[in-house]
């Protein structure tokens, strides 16, 4: 039997490397849909290659068969939405999957965090399945499979990014082109950026205490910069279990296709524990890296918070690449974002949307009166 996949986001980095697999399993997966958000050779070229029933860009120059990224996630012909859009912009289409009651393999980790109870619910109501694509939540998975007794803690790993050994002053100076160098992942601009300031992590963790439904006491970071170990789950008699691969987003990317089961795919590279020698682990500093607490405490206090978290991140993250904010500035100018905010802790869809709006603005204008930013 083939599975019908969509992808939004398909030229970005979760999405070439999940076509890569949809290249090697040709009889098993096949695509129906791709999206993204502007017209690209490189999107051209899959259109040319896989010649999916339905295409769409964002910025409406490609519309095949549908008129929206909301339409091709609940399209009934499709059986997998992989959703690679990053940030905010993904969190429309999975809620539109999640109402249609598909398997989202989910690569976006914004969603979940700004409205991770309310997709949830939407989750439960129509039956629809999440399955993790993010490595840390992909191996939180794994370990937690075949297990009938919950874990009493999720343990998330990080590489502690390019600049886990750089002091005060070597952070005020980091250039875009520095945070852009990840040690061991291939991703996309963002997500390294997040992965350099450790907000990533902070994000992860709210999205593993939505999607594993663990409190946030109970989910620990440790840095592990080898990046092998990609995430544990501790079980009540003391037992930890873990998974461990070669850092490649293939592996997670392949398992929330193939899910229960496993494929060989001799692409995906083998690990070689003699050859990798040595495994480190140690603490995160919350001082030089202040995002990683914003995130945790905006989790915490949950409400329309970290809908204003991941905005202000993002605004702050492209100002950062534009080369209007310094390093050092982002976790600041979140902080700020954070601090202004009234909000609200029920919220519905349209008040987690008013709330990054609102976010956005609100780090642009700061950013534009506090001259020093620029
Ligand atoms: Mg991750």
């Amino acid at each position: 039997m083939i599975t019908k996949l969509a992808i939004l986001g398909s030229t970005g980095s979760i999405g070439t490397q999940t076509l890569d697999i949809v290249r090697k399993f040709p009889d098993r997966l096949a695509i129906v849909g791709l999206a993204t958000g502007h017209v690209t050779p490189l999107f051209s070229q899959q259109i040319a290659e896989f010649e999916p029933q339905l295409a769409f860009t964002a910025d409406n120059l490609t519309t095949k068969n549908c008129q929206s990224l909301e339409e091709i996630s609940a399209h009934p012909d499709v059986d997998i939405v992989v959703i690679a859009i990053p940030g905010y912009a993904a969190l429309t289409s999975v809620m539109a999957a999640a109402h249609a009651g598909k398997i989202i393999a989910l690569a976006n980790k914004e969603s979940l965090v700004c409205a991770g109870e309310i997709i949830l619910a939407e989750v439960a109501k129509s039956g629809a399945t999440l399955r993790p694509v993010d490595s840390e939540h992909s191996a939180i998975w794994q370990c937690l499979s075949g297990e009938s007794t919950p874990p009493v803690r999720l343990i998330l790993t990080a590489s502690g990014g390019p600049f886990r050994r750089y002091n005060q002053t070597e952070l005020t100076a980091v250039s875009a082109e520095d945070a852009l160098r990840h040690p061991s992942w291939r991703m996309g601009r963002k997500v390294t950026i997040d992965s350099a300031t450790l907000l990533n992590k902070g994000l992860e963790v709210i999205e593993a205490h939505h999607l594993f439904q663990m409190p946030y006491d109970k989910i620990d970071i440790v840095i592990h910069p080898q990046s092998i170990v990609h995430s544990l789950v501790e079980f009540e008699d003391g037992s930890l279990k873990a998974q461990l691969s070669s850092p490649d987003m293939r592996l997670p990317i392949q398992y929330a296709l193939s899910y229960p089961h496993r494929w060989n795919n001799d692409n995906l590279p083998k690990l070689d524990l003699a050859k990798t020698g040595r495994l480190d682990f140690e603490p995160p500093d919350h001082t030089r890296f202040p995002c990683l607490a914003l995130a945790l405490e905006a989790g915490k206090k949950g409400g329309t918070y970290p809908a204003v978290l991941c905005a202000a991140g993002e605004c702050a993250v492209d100002l950062f690449l534009a080369g209007q904010l310094r390093f050092t500035d982002i976790a600041p100018v979140i902080e700020s974002g954070l601090a202004a905010h009234s909000p609200i802790m029920r919220p519905f869809i349209a008040d987690v949307i008013a709330a990054s709006h609102w976010a956005r603005d609100a780090v642009k204008k700061s950013v534009q009166k506090e001259r020093r930013y620029c």
